[in-house]
C-alpha cells in the first residue's frame, strides 16, 4: 500500500534512532522547565535534563502512571498555557474516573499526520471515503480519525457510533470503501447487514480499521467474512495522542503494528519489577512522547501488554512493529491462582467452527474457590442445523475441556443461541464481569 509518509515510514534506524535521541532531549527541557512533576522526579534523583540525552537514558527515569494524570487533575501535567490549548479530549474512563489532555494546533497536526500515516497502511487512499462509526466527543476515536481521514484526502462520513440501522442505510446509499469502529461494533454491524439479507458482496466496504479494544484473529476472521473487508488494527490511547500510536499494514495482517516511533518511542517492560524486557518479550507497553507540546509524557505506563520487534517489516517500513495487545494488566483475572486474560480464552474459539466470537465471562466466589461461567453462542449454522439440541450437545464440555488444555483453567460452558451475548452499540465492550468481592 502507499504509504503516507514514505520517506519518514522507511527512515533508517541509524537516523530514526538520531532523531529520536534529538526530540527526546527537546521534550525533556520542555518538562524539566514546565512541568513541576517532572522537575521533582528530576531532582528527587538528583538528575539534570542533561542526564536524558539518548532513549536508552529513558530507564533512568521512573514511570508517569493513570493515576499521576488523576491527581493533577485536570491539567496539572500540561507543559502549555491554557490558553495556548486548542482541544480538549478525556479518555474514556474505562478503569475509572476520565482523564483530560489537551492538544496545541502542533500536537493536532501530528495526530492527523499518524493517523493518516495509519489509515494509508489500512488500505485508506486519497478519494476514498470513510465511514467513521468510531465515537465523536470526549472519546479521540471520532475526532481522531476524522482529522488524519481529511490530512489524508479522503472523504468523512462522521457518523459517529450508535443507531446502527441508520449505519447500514448510510453505508447502502453512500458506498463507502473504508470504515473506522470497534471490533466489536464492526462485529454489531455485520450481524445487522445480515438480517437485511445484504450479503458480504453487496457492501462496498473493503476496508476496515478496527480499534480501542481487545481482540483477537477470531474476530479478524468474522469481521472480515461478515463485512466483506480486509480488517487492521489500529491503537492509542489518549494520554499520548489517541488512536494512530500503531497500525497493521493491511498486506501483512498478521498481528504486528507498525509503531510511528519518531513521534513515540516504545519500551516493554516487565509488569511486576517495570525492567525492561528484550524485544520479542511480552510486558507492559511504556510510551515516551517525543514531540507532544501540550502534554509530554515521559515513560507513560500504558498498562497494555504486549512485545516488539526492531526488525524491520515486510513493507519496508523501518519503524518497531508491535503485536496484537494480549488485554490490559488490569484485565488480567486470577482464577484459582491461574493469570488468564480474556483474549487467550478468545483465540481458543477460533478453533472451533461450531461456536461464535460472541461471549461473556462472568466470575464468582461463591465460597472459598472461583467460579467461572462462559456463556457462549453457537454458531448460527450449527444453530440452524439442529436448533435447540445444539444448546445441549456436548459442544460445551468440548470448549471446556480445550479452554483447560491451553489456557489451564476450569470454567462451565453455557451455549446460548446466536445474537443473545452483549453486542456493542457503538463503544467499548465489556464482555468479563468480575464479581468477586475484592
Ligand atoms: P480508556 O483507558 O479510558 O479506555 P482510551 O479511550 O484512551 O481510554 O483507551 C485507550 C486504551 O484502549 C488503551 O490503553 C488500550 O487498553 C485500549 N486499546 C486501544 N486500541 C486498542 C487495540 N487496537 N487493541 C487493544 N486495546 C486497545
Amino acid at each position: 500500500m502507499p504509504m503516507f509518509q514514505p520517506e519518514l515510514e522507511t527512515l533508517p534506524r541509524p537516523q530514526l534512532k538520531a532523531l529520536q535521541d534529538q526530540r527526546l532531549r527537546e521534550q525533556v527541557e520542555l518538562v524539566y522547565e514546565r512541568v513541576p512533576f517532572y522537575r521533582r522526579h528530576f531532582e528527587e534523583r538528583g538528575l539534570k535534563p542533561s542526564d536524558i540525552r539518548r532513549v536508552e537514558d529513558l530507564p533512568k527515569l521512573p514511570f508517569t502512571r493513570k493515576q499521576d494524570l488523576r491527581e493533577t487533575y485536570p491539567f496539572g501535567l500540561f507543559a502549555v498555557p491554557r490558553q495556548e490549548l486548542a482541544r480538549i479530549h478525556a479518555s474514556s474512563g474505562t478503569t475509572g474516573k476520565p482523564t483530560v489532555v489537551g492538544y496545541t494546533r502542533g500536537d493536532l497536526e501530528v495526530f492527523a499526520e499518524v493517523v493518516a500515516r495509519s489509515l494509508a497502511a489500512a488500505g485508506g487512499q486519497p478519494g476514498m471515503m470513510l465511514h467513521n462509526a468510531y465515537g465523536y466527543g470526549l472519546f479521540t476515536g471520532g475526532l481522531g480519525l476524522h482529522g488524519g481521514a481529511e490530512r489524508l484526502g479522503m472523504t468523512v462520513i462522521p457518523v459517529s457510533g450508535g443507531m446502527t440501522e441508520r449505519q447500514i442505510t448510510l453505508i447502502q446509499d453512500l458506498q463507502p470503501e473504508m470504515i473506522a469502529c470497534t471490533p466489536s461494533y464492526a462485529q454489531t454491524l455485520a450481524d445487522a447487514f445480515k438480517k437485511r439479507g445484504v450479503s458480504p458482496e453487496q457492501i462496498s466496504l473493503q476496508y476496515a480499521v478496527l480499534g480501542a479494544e481487545p481482540w483477537t484473529e477470531a474476530i479478524r476472521k468474522s469481521v472480515e467474512e461478515g463485512l466483506g473487508v480486509k480488517a487492521t488494527n489500529i491503537y492509542g490511547l489518549s494520554e499520548i495522542i489517541g488512536p494512530g500510536v500503531s497500525n497493521e499494514d493491511v498486506a501483512e495482517r498478521e498481528g504486528l503494528s507498525y509503531l510511528w516511533e519518531d513521534h513515540f518511542y516504545p519500551e516493554v517492560v516487565d509488569p511486576e519489577t517495570g525492567d525492561p524486557l528484550p524485544d520479542g518479550e511480552v510486558g507492559v507497553l511504556v510510551l515516551t512522547t517525543l514531540t507532544k507540546k501540550a502534554l509530554p509524557l515521559l515513560r507513560y505506563w500504558t498498562g497494555d501488554l504486549t512485545s516488539i520487534t526492531r526488525e524491520p517489516g515486510p513493507s519496508g517500513r523501518t519503524h518497531a512493529r508491535m503485536a496484537q495487545i494480549r488485554g490490559r494488566a488490569d484485565d488480567m483475572l486470577i482464577i484459582r491462582g491461574v493469570n488468564v486474560y480474556p483474549t487467550q480464552i478468545e483465540a481458543v474459539l477460533l478453533e472451533v467452527p461450531e461456536v461464535a466470537p460472541h461471549y461473556q465471562i462472568t466470575v464468582t466466589r461463591p465460597e472459598i474457590l472461583d467460579e467461572v461461567e462462559l456463556k457462549l453462542e453457537v454458531a448460527e449454522t450449527f444453530y440452524e442445523q439442529y436448533g435447540e439440541e445444539a444448546l445441549r450437545s456436548d459442544l460445551g464440555q468440548r470448549v471446556a475441556h480445550k479452554i483447560k488444555e491451553n489456557v489451564g483453567v476450569s470454567l462451565a460452558v453455557t451455549l446460548i443461541p446466536p445474537g443473545t451475548a452483549p453486542r456493542s452499540e457503538g463503544g467499548k465492550l465489556k464482555r468479563v464481569a468480575d464479581l468477586r468481592k475484592p
